[in-house]
C-alpha cells in the first residue's frame, strides 16, 4: 500500500538543528518523498491523517538483548555476580529456542509500541530474534554473541550460527547480520583479530560490549598490561564499522583511540546505573567528535526497551552530573536515536530521517497529549516530556506495524499467553 499523509508536523533536520514544518508526505514503495514520484498515480494512495500528530524518524535501538525480555524484573537489586552469574546465565542455560523467540517477539512488541523501529541485538539462540523481528516488520541488525579463543575452534559453533542465519535471511529487507564477540572477558585476542578479518572481508559490521565496570579494567590491565580499548585496538577491531556499547570506564587515551578508529558509542545510562557501573564521559565523548549514540540493553539490565525513557535519563543525568545545564540538549539526544545510530550502522540517509528516497520508517506522535501539550517546543518534548505512550502509529519500510495503538503484525494476546508459559515453565 502507498500513501499520502497529510496534516502532520514533519520533523526535520539539517546540519544545526532539528525543526518541525507541515506539509504532505508520500510513501511509496516503502520509501519517502516529499514530492509524488511522477509514475505515481495520487488517487491511488490510501490517506493518512496525521492532524496534531508528529511524523518522525523512527527510533533506533543501538544495543539489544531482545532474548532476555522474559527475565523483566526477575533479579533486580542484586549485585553484579549476582545478577549474572546466579540469576540470568541459569536461565539462559535453561530457555529453550522457542523460549527466546517469544522473549524477542515480546521485546518488538514493546519496541513498536514506544516508536523504535530498529534495533542492533546481540543474541544467544540462533535464528531466533531473527525470527521474531522479521515475523514483527522490524528493522533490526543481528548478531550471534561469539566467545572463545579461537573463532574456528572453540568459537566455530557459534560463528557458523552467525552465517547461517545470514543465509536464511538473505532476501530479507529488514534483516542485516553483524559479527559481535560478547566482551574482552570472554573472547580472546586471537579472536578479535579473526573476526576484524572476517568481517573486513564479508562487509559486516562489527559490535561488542567494551569496558563495561571497573573489574573489567582491572583485570585487562592485570592480564594483559593494556586497558580494554588499547586491547582492542592492538587486534584490528576498532574501525568506523565498530558498535561499542557502554564505554564507561574510560583511561589514558582510550577517547582518542576510539576516536581516531571512527567507531561508534553507544551509551546505555540505565543499564550503567542499574548495575552500578557509573556514568560514561559523555562530555568528553562529545568534545571528541565520536559517534555517540543511546540504547536500552537488554530488559534484564534496564528494565525496559523504551528509548523515550532512555532520552530523559541520558539528558537529565549528564546535564547533572557535569553541573551543566546545556549539556546533551534535546537536538543532540534526538540524533542520537535516528541519526547517528543510522550512520553507525551504515545507513545514513536512509533510515533516521525523512528525506526524499530515505526507506518510510515513520512514527507518529500524538501531540494532543496532556504530557506533550502546549506544543511550545516539540524537539524537546521528545526528550523531556514524552515517555512513548504518545506513539500512535508505526510504520517500517511503508508498512504500518502499529495503527492507532493497534498492533498489526503481532497478536499480543498470544505473545504474552506463550511469554507466560515460559515464564511458569524454565524460571
Ligand atoms: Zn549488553
Amino acid at each position: 500500500m502507498n500513501y499520502k499523509i497529510i496534516n502532520g508536523a514533519i520533523l526535520k533536520s539539517d546540519p544545526e538543528k532539528l525543526y518541525t514544518l507541515s506539509e504532505d508526505l508520500f510513501v511509496v514503495d516503502g520509501k519517502v518523498y516529499e514530492n509524488l514520484p511522477e509514475d505515481v498515480k495520487e488517487e491511488e494512495l490510501e490517506i493518512v491523517d496525521a492532524a496534531h500528530h508528529l511524523v518522525m524518524p523512527g527510533l533506533i535501538n543501538l544495543h539489544t538483548h531482545a532474548y532476555m525480555t522474559v527475565l523483566r524484573n526477575y533479579a533486580d537489586d542484586v549485585d553484579f555476580d549476582e545478577w549474572l552469574f546466579k540469576r540470568v546465565m541459569p536461565v539462559e542455560d535453561r530457555l529453550p529456542q522457542e523460549g527466546a523467540y517469544w522473549s524477542s517477539l515480546l521485546a518488538c512488541m514493546e519496541m513498536v509500541r514506544t516508536g523504535t523501529t530498529c534495533f542492533n541485538d546481540m543474541h544467544m539462540f540462533r535464528g531466533q530474534s531473527a525470527r521474531a523481528a522479521a515475523d514483527a516488520g522490524v528493522r533490526a541488525f543481528i548478531g550471534r554473541g561469539l566467545v572463545g579463543e579461537d573463532l574456528y575452534v572453540d568459537g566455530a559453533s557459534r560463528f557458523e550460527d552467525c552465517l547461517e542465519e545470514q543465509k536464511e535471511w538473505e532476501s530479507s529487507k529488514l534483516l542485516k547480520f553483524v559479527l559481535a564477540p560478547h566482551a574482552i572477558y570472554s573472547c580472546s585476542a586471537k579472536l578479535y583479530e579473526q573476526v576484524a578479518r572476517e568481517a573486513e572481508e564479508r562487509h559486516m559490521l562489527k559490535h561488542t560490549h567494551l569496558s563495561e565496570s571497573d573489574v573489567e579494567v582491572a583485570n585487562c590491565l592485570e592480564k594483559y598490561g593494556k586497558t580494554p580499548v588499547e586491547f582492542l585496538r592492538d587486534t584490528g577491531f576498532l574501525d568506523e564499522k565498530t558498535i561499542l556499547a557502554h564505554c564507561v570506564k574510560m583511561q589514558g587515551e582510550d577517547i582518542s583511540i576510539i576516536a581516531e578508529a571512527g567507531s561508534t558509542v553507544v551509551t546505555n545510562p540505565a543499564s550503567n546505573a542499574k548495575l552500578g557501573n557509573g556514568f560514561a564521559p559523555l562530555h568528553k565523548f562529545a568534545e571528541s567528535g565520536v559517534n555517540l549514540c543511546l540504547a536500552t540493553d537488554g530488559t534484564s539490565s534496564n528494565n525496559t526497551l523504551n528509548l523515550f525513557r532512555e532520552m530523559n535519563l541520558v539528558s537529565l543525568i549528564h546535564k547533572g552530573l557535569a553541573g551543566d545545564s546545556t549539556m546533551l540538549p534535546a537536538d543532540q539526544v534526538v540524533r542520537m536515536v535516528t541519526e547517528n545510530a543510522a550512520a553507525a550502522v551504515g545507513m545514513k540517509d536512509q533510515i533516521g530521517t525523512i528525506r526524499d528516497g530515505a526507506n518510510a520508517d515513520l512514527i507518529f506522535v500524538d501531540l494532543n497529549e496532556p504530557s506533550m501539550f502546549p506544543n511550545n517546543n516539540i524537539v524537546s518534548s521528545l526528550c523531556y516530556s514524552a515517555n512513548g505512550s504518545e506513539v500512535d502509529s508505526v510504520m517500517i519500510d511503508g508498512r504500518f506495524v502499529m495503527r492507532k495503538r493497534e498492533f498489526v503484525t503481532m497478536d499480543g494476546e498470544r505473545v504474552r499467553f506463550e511469554v507466560q508459559r515460559i515464564v511458569d515453565k524454565y524460571l
